[in-house]
């Protein structure tokens, strides 16, 4: 197996990151793999499946041009700074240029334990690393930024965690594992040379426009702010609660980045924690576009040794009007309608409280929105007084009903991965069977089209599969 390895990251120096080998995942075995991922570093799907991918990417031996490292960075932990984190059981394998030359890191989670991983085993379970592996293909095709995924190794090494469980490994595409954190590492030991670096290198790479600006590390400092208050839009609109947006697990690129305990909205409620370990709901969903901004803050906050003491407050006032352009304009288009007039984000709210009071599953119900039986459905006084101001918009609208329909599928999607679709994937998984886990990926890479045969994974959870708890352990 070949791939084209260019690695930029590695070249930063000792400072960055700490050079070693995975430690191989016993017995390994490639569980499933993801054709459009292999598409992206330019590598045959099929060449996925042979004994030279499997060895690779389960850590026993290394290829041409591999480099593997642990990353070190910091980050705010639930509100509270923690000073070192660093992969604890993942390894960048190496940066490898794709299609039209675009570079994507390689990153083995569950690599076993790094320099960085504080007496923990360096291990992912297989429910979590199913979670993320089928979680960010989701997102990516409802058009969120989000890192992607190549392939999921099993293994059977036992891990325990609240039970027993068994190690997997799943290889992550991101075009950088440069996180918030990875910035307030080099701030907050002082390594101002290397923050200078590490932010020359993002410039580079990653915003090669803005490297020739006066002040580029500002205008990085908003890009990145804007790309952020954007992402977050986008989960406002899909429903979509990450549940542990700590920095050092928000990337610089702003892009849907770690998966862990994170859940789509069924009945629709604005104080939705999807994490269990979050009791206080500091990243309720409707928390994030607030959390989101005090990320930025902190990541400012770590680069002022490069920006102007002014940039801080223009950033504020940036991620604040690219977040209510973008959500706004999702949520008109949700609803069928065009640009954002006076009176429409009003609308929208009405809406929300209404959905909130009548527990209506936040998906089924926008993606019936076109649909004259499932209005008919909604008779409550209130609604039908909300129809009506509905009606009195979209005569504004110089549209037909047959393009409106057709815009508004492609804006509400027909299947989320709901919390009891990944979890029926991930027990059959545990019992050797993967067949679901391919299904999910693939109804998921469609999320907009009617699928004939996939009706049932479009209807809401059964009772079991409504309160299911996930936490933080992964
Ligand atoms: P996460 O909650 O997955 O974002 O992890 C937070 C930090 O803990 C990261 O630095 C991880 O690398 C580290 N970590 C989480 N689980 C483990 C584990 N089983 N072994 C080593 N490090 C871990
Ligand atoms: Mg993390």
């Amino acid at each position: 197996m070949k791939l084209n390895f260019d690695n930029p990251y590695a070249k930063l120096g000792d400072a960055f990151s700490a050079k070693m080998s995975p430690r191989p995942l016993p017995n390994p075995r490639m569980v499933s793999i993801n054709r459009l991922g292999a598409d992206l570093i330019g590598l045959d799907p099929d060449a996925l499946s042979s004994d030279a991918a499997l060895q690779f990417f389960s850590g026993a031996e290394m290829i041409d041009g591999a480099d593997p490292l642990a990353m070190v960075y910091a980050g705010h932990q639930f509100g509270g700074y923690s000073p070192r984190l660093g992969d604890g059981r993942g390894l960048l394998l190496g940066q490898v240029r794709g299609a039209e030359d675009k570079l994507w890191d390689l990153h083995l989670k569950g690599a076993g334990p790094t320099p960085f991983c504080r007496g923990a085993d360096g291990r992912a379970v297989l429910r979590s690393s199913i979670r993320e592996y089928l979680a960010s293909e989701a997102l990516h095709h409802l058009g969120i930024p989000t890192t992607r995924a190549l392939c999921l190794i099993g293994s059977d090494e036992p891990v325990m965690r609240e039970k027993l469980e068994t190690a997997a490994g799943l290889i992550r595409l991101s075009e950088s594992h440069v996180r918030f954190g990875t910035f307030e590492y080099f701030s907050y030991t002082d390594q101002h040379d290397q923050l200078k670096q590490l932010a020359d290198y993002v410039l580079e790479i990653h915003y090669p426009d803005l490297a020739s600006d006066p002040s580029p590390y500002d205008r990085m400092l908003m890009e990145v702010a804007g790309r952020t208050a954007e992402m977050i839009a986008q989960w406002q609109a899909f429903g979509f609660a990450h549940g542990v947006m700590n920095t050092d697990n928000m990337s610089i690129l702003g892009q849907t980045f770690d998966y862990g305990p994170y859940g789509f909205m069924e009945s629709f409620d604005p104080g939705y924690i999807c994490n269990h370990s979050d009791p206080g709901g500091r990243y309720a969903f409707n928390q994030q576009p607030n959390i989101g901004l005090w990320n930025c803050l902190a990541l400012a906050h770590a680069l002022k040794p490069l920006i102007l003491p002014g940039t801080i407050e223009h950033m504020r006032g940036y991620y604040q009007t690219r977040f209510f352009e973008r959500y706004h304009g999702l949520m008109n288009g949700k609803l069928g309608l065009g640009d954002v007039q006076d009176g429409d984000p009003e609308l929208v709210d009405r809406l929300l409280t209404l959905m909130e009071d009548h527990r209506l599953d936040y998906t089924i119900f926008f993606r019936g929105l076109s649909d004259p039986a499932s209005r008919a459905a909604q008779n409550t006084t209130a609604f039908k007084d909300w129809y009506a101001a509905y009606d009195t918009r979209l005569a504004l609208e110089q549209t037909t009903p047959e393009q409106r329909l057709h815009s508004m599928q492609a804006r509400n999607p027909k299947y989320i991965l709901r919390n009891y679709l990944v979890q029926t994937a991930i027990e059959q998984a545990e019992q050797g069977d993967f067949a679901e886990v391919d299904r999910l990926l693939i109804l998921l890479q469609n999320p907009f089209d009617d699928q004939p045969d996939m009706q049932a994974y479009a209807a809401e959870p059964p009772d079991w599969g409504r309160h299911l708890e996930v936490s933080c352990s992964s």
